[in-house]
């Protein structure tokens, strides 16, 4: 076997066997293979895509490469959640929580951010003292003692995409539905959960732009997941504003908490409950209400267990940015857009998030929002306002919101779809 003959392949438009895929992973996982070579044939993949059966074997491969993870002993059903990342997503603190308290095992295994979309160990961080490397034993503990915990993958989870997701990050060959599929299955598959749901993105903070890319991208995620044997099904859902009312480090735990402790934003509260619905299901407990468990003080009960088993303190502050410069609303009338990808790249030159891996974050730097789309707004009231340690990036980030905005003045008196509660979950893939 060699590299030249199976970038050929994808190159002409030919399915790769099963024996071509197999290796080529297993060669580039051990640096047998150049980088050129990698990207020639993820190029290639972009291009002209893979079949259903393709992308499994890819899936398979890149679960070879590493460990699988084991939940056996725990006594709960596991389930785990995966979002395809937007903006202002903060679900899986509030998330993970409600689903423990329910009766399930959650095992979070998180990721940084990069570009315009937050991470959730970024988020974590805020909490003075919070560790995101556990080593398996404290996973287990953890996830025995609390029924939830949110950590980094370790190095030897499916280490073949950890090398594959850097080089397509750097060679435009991320957006390409079976990689991403075959990239966000095998560290599904390898963590050991007994069912998963995802939340696929759709929108200008997505990945995915329109719905009927992300129905493409679902659809092709839960077949893979089935073909594996794990349960998994996956909601479509909006991210053409931001979620919640914060986006930025230490401002999304904020709100993440106020979720917990039975308020927050509609749609926050929303997309937790629904997704929680949704894990719950998988799981096979039927007999439960997530709300419940926001309301009666359960779920906050599991949040500070689980945040004390990983060194943090629930109740220290979060920290602030030095600097906030308030953006007044340009016009009267009815907020009609919210550009998550905008407020997103904002927040990230606000200090939020990274341009290269290796950057630090600014935990308290952000942007909140004061009115969302549909909401009745007036001329300069405050609209947003920016959290920074720098204030000499605040230029910058406001330059990034050109285009972000719009109001509909009231004498135009907009659709009356545009007053109804934005609906946050649009479809349900089984
Ligand atoms: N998230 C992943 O884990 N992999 C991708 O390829 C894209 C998003």
């Amino acid at each position: 076997m060699d590299a030249i003959s199976v970038i050929r392949a994808k190159r002409d438009g030919l399915e790769l066997n099963g024996e071509q895929i197999d290796w080529i992973i297993d060669a580039y996982t051990h640096g047998k293979i150049a980088e050129e070579q990698m990207s020639a044939l993820s190029m290639a993949i972009y291009l002209n895509g893979m079949t259903g059966l393709e992308t499994s074997r890819w899936t398979n491969a890149m679960i070879a490469s590493g460990r699988r993870m084991d939940f056996s002993s725990l006594r709960r059903p596991v389930v785990d959640k995966h979002s395809t990342g937007g903006v202002g997503d903060k679900i899986t603190l509030p998330l993970a929580p409600v689903v423990a308290a329910c009766g399930a095992a959650v095992p979070q295994l998180a990721g940084r951010g990069l570009g315009h979309t937050g991470g959730t160990l970024d988020k974590l961080e805020a909490i003075q003292g919070w560790r995101s490397q556990l080593t398996s034993a404290e996973m287990l503990t953890t996830l025995t003692d609390t029924g939830a915990v949110i950590c980094a993958a370790g190095e030897d989870l499916a280490p073949a995409d950890r090398k594959l997701y850097a080089l397509r990050d750097v060679t435009g060959t991320v957006e390409s539905i079976p990689l991403i599929s075959a990239s966000i299955m095998s560290k599904k598959i390898a963590e050991g959960a007994g069912s998963l749901v995802l939340d696929v993105k759709a929108g200008s903070g997505a990945f995915m732009k329109s719905v009927s890319q992300a129905r493409a991208l679902a659809a092709s995620l839960v077949s893979i997941g089935r073909a594996h044997g794990m349960p998994t099904t996956a909601l479509i859902t909006d991210m053409s504003v931001p979620l919640g009312r914060t986006v930025g480090n230490a401002l999304e735990v904020r709100e993440a908490v106020e979720v917990l402790a039975g308020g927050g934003p509609a749609d926050v509260v929303e997309l937790t409950l629904s997704l929680a619905r949704a894990m719950l299901e998988a799981a096979g407990i039927i007999d439960r209400d997530p709300a419940d468990v926001l309301t009666n003080g359960a779920a906050m009960d599991v949040w500070r267990r689980m945040v004390t088993a990983q060194g943090g303190d629930p109740d220290a502050p979060l920290p602030r940015a030095r600097e906030q410069l308030t953006v007044p609303t340009p016009a009267t009338g009815v907020l009609t857009e919210l550009d998550a990808y905008f407020v997103g790249v904002c927040s990230w030159r606000l200090g939020a998030g990274r341009s290269r891996k290796e950057d630090r974050v600014q935990m308290g730097a952000g942007v909140e929002i004061h009115a969302k789309p549909g909401d009745q707004v007036t001329a300069g009231q405050p609209l947003l306002t920016l959290h920074s340690d720098t204030p000499d990036t605040f230029s910058y980030a406001l330059h990034a919101l050109k285009g972000a905005v719009r109001v509909a003045p009231s004498s135009d008196d907009p659709a009356p779809a545009i007053r109804r509660p934005r609906q946050i979950v649009l479809e349900h893939v089984r």
